[in-house]
């Protein structure tokens, strides 16, 4: 079923989660046990991150160049496909512009509708390790808004139309970021960034985590207030180590309140404190935002699911 649709007929907020892809190495087996878990909340669906493989050029001595793969995960689609082979719920893969042109996207649709799958977070994707800046690939899309028109404009093409497949085939995600994205100069210009999104044909939004639930409210009403309708989903992470403290704002451009962060330094020396801490904030934070009437709540698991199961389980 298509996200739009749960959001639709759905009475109360639902729980989703996402996983990140595992790095070569593990069985389809592993991976399916890892979220076995989950599926005593039935989430509604599973997203699935998308990750561009990472390459490096060695020097060969013939003072040539060659690329080799440094680093891969195993790719969303087949992630995808080996959850809907075990468990009975829907998939949402991310589906990113960096490192592809607009025909291989036109590729991976195809490989998505012939798996039965119609749903995607369409994203821009982060830029590559050791690159400043994003660099769109030369055919391909600079931003995750020309990316969802590139989507929207494929299903009207005559070479989809002709094989009579369904108008607006795909229903759409977005991100967004109540505390900005990094690299815009102010929220203004973000939201109406987003807007893009959403004008050409986002169904729903899906926030970066936060961790004071005011900003998300704040945020939902600029996005209101600039004309931006459609639901727009909080994106929650339970901290789990000190270390985070200083390595999510870092990677994402987030604040962590005050007194979180003083209450997990106290017990950084006892790891079990610190981690019922982080768990104990995201279950206020969850129980809030469903009494403020949110659509439904995303839980980013980053491959760990005993913190988001206790959650889940005082929450839903
Ligand atoms: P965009 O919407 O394109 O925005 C990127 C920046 O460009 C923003 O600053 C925006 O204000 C600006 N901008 C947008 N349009 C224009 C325009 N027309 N002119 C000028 N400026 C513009 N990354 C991954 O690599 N894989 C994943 O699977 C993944 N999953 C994610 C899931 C969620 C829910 C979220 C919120 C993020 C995820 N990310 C993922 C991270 C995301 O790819 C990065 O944050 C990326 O830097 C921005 O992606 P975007 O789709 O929000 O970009």
């Amino acid at each position: 079923m298509k996200v739009s649709e749960i959001l639709a007929q759905s009475k109360k907020a639902f729980p989703s989660i996402e996983i990140v892809p595992p790095l070569r190495g593990i069985t389809k087996n592993e991976l399916l046990e890892s979220i076995a878990p989950f599926m005593e909340f039935k989430p509604k669906y599973i997203n699935v991150t998308s990750h561009r493989d990472e390459f490096e050029f060695r020097e060969e001595p013939d003072g040539s160049f060659t690329r080799h793969l440094v680093r891969n995960r195993i790719n969303e689609t087949t992630v995808c496909a080996a959850i809907m082979s075990r468990y009975d719920v829907d998939v949402v893969p991310h589906l990113i512009c960096g490192g592809a042109t607009a025909e291989e996207i036109q590729s991976r649709l195809d490989n998505l509708e012939f798996l039965g799958i119609n749903n995607i977070l369409a994203l821009r994707g982060d830029s590559m390790t050791g690159e400043k800046r994003f660099s769109p690939t030369p055919g391909g899309y600079a931003y995750a808004s020309e990316l969802v028109k590139g989507i929207r404009e494929y299903q009207g093409s005559a070479v989809y139309q002709r094989n009579r497949r369904e108008d607006r085939y795909f229903c759409i995600g977005v991100g967004a970021y109540p505390e900005k994205h990094f690299e815009a100069p102010n929220i203004e210009t973000d939201i109406a960034n987003l807007k893009k999104k959403v004008d050409a044909g986002a169904d729903y939004i899906i926030t970066q985590m936060f961790f004071d639930n005011k900003v998300y409210y704040d945020f939902v009403d600029r996005c209101r207030a600039a004309g931006i309708g459609i639901p727009i989903i909080p994106g929650l992470k339970p901290l789990s180590t000190c270390r985070q403290i200083s390595a999510l704002p870092e990677a994402f451009s987030l604040d962590i309140p005050v007194e979180l962060t003083e209450a997990m330094k106290a017990a950084r020396d006892d790891k079990e404190e610190v981690y019922r801490i982080g768990t104990e904030w995201c279950t206020k934070q969850c129980k809030d935002l469903i009494a403020h009437g949110v659509p439904a709540v995303h839980f980013y698991t980053m491959g760990k699911s005993r913190n988001i199961m206790e959650i889940l389980r005082e929450c839903f």
